[in-house]
């Protein structure tokens, strides 16, 4: 017998919403497969290579998109300006889902656009952050940015805000216990 595919869930809102807290806490309630995407961003402190990322250099991440290994890309604000680009390596998400299992996806919004293009079935989910002041207090605290980062980070923030209402879901993350119960609802029904 056919084994049932998995389900694809995508999980996206902007950056310092509280996305990687609210994974960390979800893969405690229900088995999923996190997605390792690719990015040209320089590793950040206690990030590891392969877990965290696969952080590779503009022209290997560029032939990877032309040779068709990624499932979805884009060019997100990053330090001081500079493109970077993130992108959801296709193999080993295909070879998940058809394992029967569950697989999570923690991307942006443009990305996310993009699944849904090429994978109608995938559930999208937005995290909305309360309000724009805890975001900036959220990503200033989180204090892996310098503060002209975390400027660019708002200003995109707003962008994919108003890109919230494309999604099949809105969850708010005002308490992280209560925003996992509404995730694990919206994934196991
Ligand atoms: P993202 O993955 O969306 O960029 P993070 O998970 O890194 O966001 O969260 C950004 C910061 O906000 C972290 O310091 C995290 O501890 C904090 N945070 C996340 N969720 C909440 C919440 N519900 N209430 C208060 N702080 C939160
Ligand atoms: P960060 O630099 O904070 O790790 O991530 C910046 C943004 O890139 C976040 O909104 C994150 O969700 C998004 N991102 C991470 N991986 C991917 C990916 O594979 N594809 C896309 N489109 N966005 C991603």
């Amino acid at each position: 017998m056919l084994k049932k595919r998995g389900k694809l869930i995508v999980i996206s809102g902007p950056s310092g919403c509280g996305k990687g807290t609210v994974i960390k806490k979800l893969s405690e309630k229900i088995p999923f497969w996190l997605s390792v995407s690719d990015t040209t961003r320089e590793i950040r402190d206690g990030e590891i290579p392969g877990v965290n990322y696969n952080y590779l250099k503009n022209d290997e991440f560029l032939s990877k998109v032309n040779a068709g290994l990624m499932l979805e890309h884009a060019a997100y604000s990053g330090r001081a300006g500079k493109i970077t680009y993130y992108g959801t390596p296709k193999p080993p998400v295909s070879a998940h889902l058809e394992a029967g299992e569950n697989v999570l996806l923690e991307i942006e919004v443009q990305g996310a656009g993009q699944i849904k293009k090429a994978l109608p079935e995938a559930i999208l989910i937005f995290i909305m952050p309360p309000s724009m002041e805890e975001l900036e207090a959220r990503l200033t605290g989180r204090g892996t940015e310098k503060p002209e980062d975390i400027k660019t980070r708002l200003e995109t923030a707003k962008t994919e805000i108003a890109l919230a209402d494309s999604f099949d879901y809105i969850v708010e993350n005002d308490r992280v216990d209560v925003c996992v119960e509404k995730l694990v609802e919206i994934i196991t029904k």
